[in-house]
């Protein structure tokens, strides 16, 4: 047998990938605040166009300690999905406690033209997602938000916010005084005007806007009904999985609740508290203008946060828009490609040297 050289791949078979390096890249050139507002930008325009996709809850496989699952959906020119790990436990021992990475593809022939980390991406599209959901349902001229648990997501909320919704103000806590001090430390030169509380109690004193965004495993009550007075917004982030929600029920019984995907949202939202048939809005029909957002002033309005496979879509969908313009970016080879496409065998074999 004649040596030969292992073939090089193509271009056409090389499937760009986003490293947190790259992403981390790119953020920091186009700037946080770019990055979020033009996020934004494409999950409402997906929102806005709703029907168009296939949608299904995601699939969970979950633990003692934690969660590990798949988001796909598609529209009739992309197919994406999302791998995300939820283990609340993680933070302790040195790992995220959510990490991810994604996959966008050509619905036409089924390539994949982007594979991306999701880790900061996840933040970045929760953020994004928080704002501009409060954009539509934040009492008028919010000026101060309150922030329950200083983790991961806490800063990209906190200037998200900022961005999207007009916020000046942001009011940190968290059980681990460490956690306040990084997410404060992180804020400064943000433009927000940070203050640090050591209490639930505290915390909410003045805000108009509440987010809840601890991890814990369990039916938690981070927010009783006492904190919570007329004409705020909750985000509710945290509350994302069966058995682990944030806000104490009555709080959920004097609220217009609002949601994504309500299948979804039923096992894993704070309304797995309610009984079914409980009224929910749904927030692409707020955006279309098909349902009513805020109506008035002493409103409670929660967004029963889950995170939906169209907000991770989005997301990618950006970033692909990113690495055609230019954005940093490795190829990676994925994808076989004999000349001939029915002689694989054959491609593999002339590999051999
Ligand atoms: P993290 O572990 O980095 O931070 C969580 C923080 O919450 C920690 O600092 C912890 O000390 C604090 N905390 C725990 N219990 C608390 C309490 N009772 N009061 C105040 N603080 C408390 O996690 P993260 O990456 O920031 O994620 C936070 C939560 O958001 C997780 O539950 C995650 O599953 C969820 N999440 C939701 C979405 C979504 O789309 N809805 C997206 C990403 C993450």
């Amino acid at each position: 047998m004649t040596a030969q050289t292992a073939p090089q791949p193509s271009r056409l078979a090389m499937v760009p990938f986003v490293s947190v390096a790259h992403m981390m890249d790119l953020v920091n050139q186009r700037g946080i605040e770019t990055v979020l507002r033009e996020l934004a930008d494409v999950i409402e325009a997906d929102f806005k166009r709703w029907p168009e996709f296939d949608k299904t809850a995601r699939v969970a496989s979950h633990s003692d300690e934690g969660v590990i699952e798949l988001m796909p959906t598609a529209d009739a020119d992309n197919y994406g999905f999302k791998y995300v790990n939820g283990h609340p436990k993680n933070m302790k021992e040195g790992y995220q406690t959510v990490t991810a990475f994604g996959v966008l593809s050509s619905v036409a022939n089924g390539y994949p033209i982007l594979l991306s980390e999701m880790t900061v991406l996840t933040a970045l599209r929760t953020a994004a997602t928080s704002a501009l959901v409060g954009k539509y349902l934040a009492p008028k001229g919010a000026g101060t938000m309150a922030m329950f648990g200083n983790g991961a997501q806490c800063e990209f909320q906190a200037i998200a916010f900022k961005t999207l919704v007009g916020i000046d103000t942001v009011r940190l806590y968290d059980i681990d005084p460490a956690a306040t001090e990084k997410a404060a430390r992180n804020l400064e030169g943000s433009g927000l005007k940070v203050i640090k509380c050591s209490s639930g109690e505290e915390v909410v004193e003045g805000a108009e806007i509440i987010t809840t965004c601890t991890a814990d495993k369990q039916y938690a009550t981070i927010l009783t009904d006492n904190m919570v007075g007329s004409g705020v917004h909750i985000n509710a982030i945290g509350g994302d999985c069966p058995g682990k929600t944030e806000l104490h029920r009555d709080i959920l019984l004097r609220s217009d609740i609002f949601v994504e995907y309500p299948p979804q949202t039923w096992v894993e939202g704070e309304i797995q508290q309610l009984e079914k048939g409980h009224p929910l809005t749904e927030l692409w029909q707020v955006m279309r203008g098909e349902a009513e957002g805020r109506r008035d002033a002493r409103q409670i309005t929660l967004f029963d946060s889950v995170g939906f496979a169209i907000e991770d879509f989005s997301a990618l969908r950006y970033i692909h828009t990113q690495v055609k313009d230019g954005a940093p970016h490795a190829l990676l080879d994925m994808l076989a490609d004999p000349d001939d496409p029915r002689d694989l065998f054959g491609m593999v074999k002339r590999a051999a040297v």
